[in-house]
């Protein structure tokens, strides 16, 4: 084994190799997100703890057992383990939600949690989210069901299942949460411990569980949707109306509670079975409570958070096409040291012009240079040498044709390239007399 430090355990690298993937995804959720009339937002990598505590919830998996903390000076921070506490907490700290509502915003962000590193589940990963503030109305989850809707159709994938549910407000489930209660009281022995403590403070969590054991017991629990008031079941209704309009596929799957404790009325998962167990690309919900949770106003808010590294291991496996790779437009080969100055001149006039252009930096020799242009795969090559510069003309060659074409150095010929035309006597100032 070499001896270098080598990355921690559930973290990854991307290399140049991979890095078309990621700008392909990143590209297509900023464009949609923008055409859906939202706006980037940044926020700092740790918060204070307390925040994510009052948010995601202290019953939560990601509270209890994920969440990488320091005390740093004295004081309590923690690496975030999602987007949206640090995004209404950005909100109320800089009074976006005391301007024109709704306010939507979205981020590309990376996230910690210390879980068991698996395919598809990091201790470092990527999100893209939203958030949605200002708005009660179920054509909003509408709105924010579709903008991942339309993301993961942009990209291509197939065989993806919208779940959607409602958990209620505070209203209704505290009825179904005594409801939970009475049922997994009688099974309490055979709970995990976790759940045994999750009976007595948030039953609704029991449902959350990963356990197999607790999972079979679950399976026969009360149901949601059973328990809900007038206005929550209305609301979900409209929404499922809203979905079908729209030719939103969807299951209504009662028994998705989402791992944040924040969520209230919708919720809603996008999964694929073609990445194994870890199939839940996108998650979301409505969170009313939240912001007035953070000490903001009661303003009613939805959003959901997108794991990017799943999403890219879904398009990989269903053969989804990116974007090419970025590649060398042209690259220029000085025959010897008397031809270097006028290689760096026409680079950069080229560069300039937009044009990605690159010459030899090792001094190598002509051959070694003919097969390191090769390598990179660049689509044009210009050879400099001293009989170039002395008649001011040269050869640009078309790598995958292979077609040359005569091009003075010297006068006002244009070299064009795909896409942009070069005067290369303008490029190369005096250096060809
Ligand atoms: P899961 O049930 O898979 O643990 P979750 O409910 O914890 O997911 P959320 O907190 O809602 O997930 O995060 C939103 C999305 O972020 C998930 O749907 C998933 O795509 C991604 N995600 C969550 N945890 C991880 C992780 N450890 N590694 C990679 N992606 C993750
Ligand atoms: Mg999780």
């Amino acid at each position: 084994m070499a001896n270098y430090i080598k990355r921690p355990n559930g973290t990854e690298d991307v290399t140049p190799a991979q890095i078309h993937k990621w700008k392909t995804v990143e590209t297509v959720v900023r464009q949609t997100a923008e055409s859906f009339g939202f706006s980037e937002i940044r926020v700092p990598t740790f918060e204070a703890t307390e925040l994510f505590q009052r948010s995601v919830g202290e019953t939560t998996d990601v509270v209890q057992k994920e969440m990488y903390s320091v005390i740093a000076k004295e004081t309590q921070f923690t690496l975030r383990p999602e987007g949206t506490a640090g995004t209404i907490r950005a909100m109320l700290q800089n009074g976006m939600l005391a301007e024109a509502l709704p306010q939507k915003v979205f981020y590309i962000l990376s996230c910690f949690r210390h879980e068991r590193p698996q395919a598809g589940r990091l201790r470092e990963f990527h999100q893209f989210g939203v958030e949605l503030a200002g708005s009660a109305s179920p054509y909003a989850d509408a709105e924010v069901i579709l903008l991942a809707k339309t993301i993961l159709d942009t990209v291509g994938l197939k065989n993806i299942r919208l779940n959607i549910n409602s958990i209620g407000c505070p209203a209704c489930r505290a009825k179904y949460q005594e409801a939970l209660k009475a049922y997994f009281s009688q099974y309490r022995e055979q709970l995990c411990d976790t759940c045994k403590e999750r009976l007595e403070r948030n039953p609704l969590r029991l449902l959350d569980c990963k356990s197999p054991e607790d999972q079979a017991i679950a399976k026969d629990a009360p149901i949601i949707l059973d328990y809900l008031c007038e206005e929550c079941s209305t609301h979900f209704e409209t929404l499922q109306q809203a979905l079908r309009e729209m030719n939103v596929e969807f299951t209504i799957n009662p028994k998705i509670v989402r791992g944040l404790d924040y969520y209230s009325k919708t919720v809603f998962e996008f999964i694929t079975t073609d990445i194994g167990a870890q199939g839940t690309v996108c998650g979301g919900g409505r969170y009313d409570g939240l912001i007035e949770q953070l000490g903001g106003q009661s303003v009613p808010a939805l959003g959901f958070g997108m794991g990017l590294e799943r999403l890219i291991l879904t398009m990989e496996q269903q053969g989804c096409a990116f974007m090419e790779p970025g590649k060398c437009d042209v690259y220029l080969a000085p025959m010897d040291d008397q031809a270097r100055p006028a290689a760096l001149r026409l680079a950069n006039a080229l560069r300039e012009m937009g044009v990605r252009a690159e010459f030899d930096l090792l001094g190598r020799t002509f051959k070694a240079q003919m097969k390191y242009a090769n390598k990179i795969n660049t689509k044009y090559l210009i050879v400099l040498g001293s009989d170039e510069l002395e008649h001011g003309a040269g050869k640009l060659k078309n790598m995958q044709t292979g077609e040359q074409r005569e091009i003075r150095l010297d006068t006002n010929e244009h070299f064009t390239a795909d896409y942009t035309e070069i005067s290369l006597s303008e490029m190369l100032g005096g250096s060809a007399e």
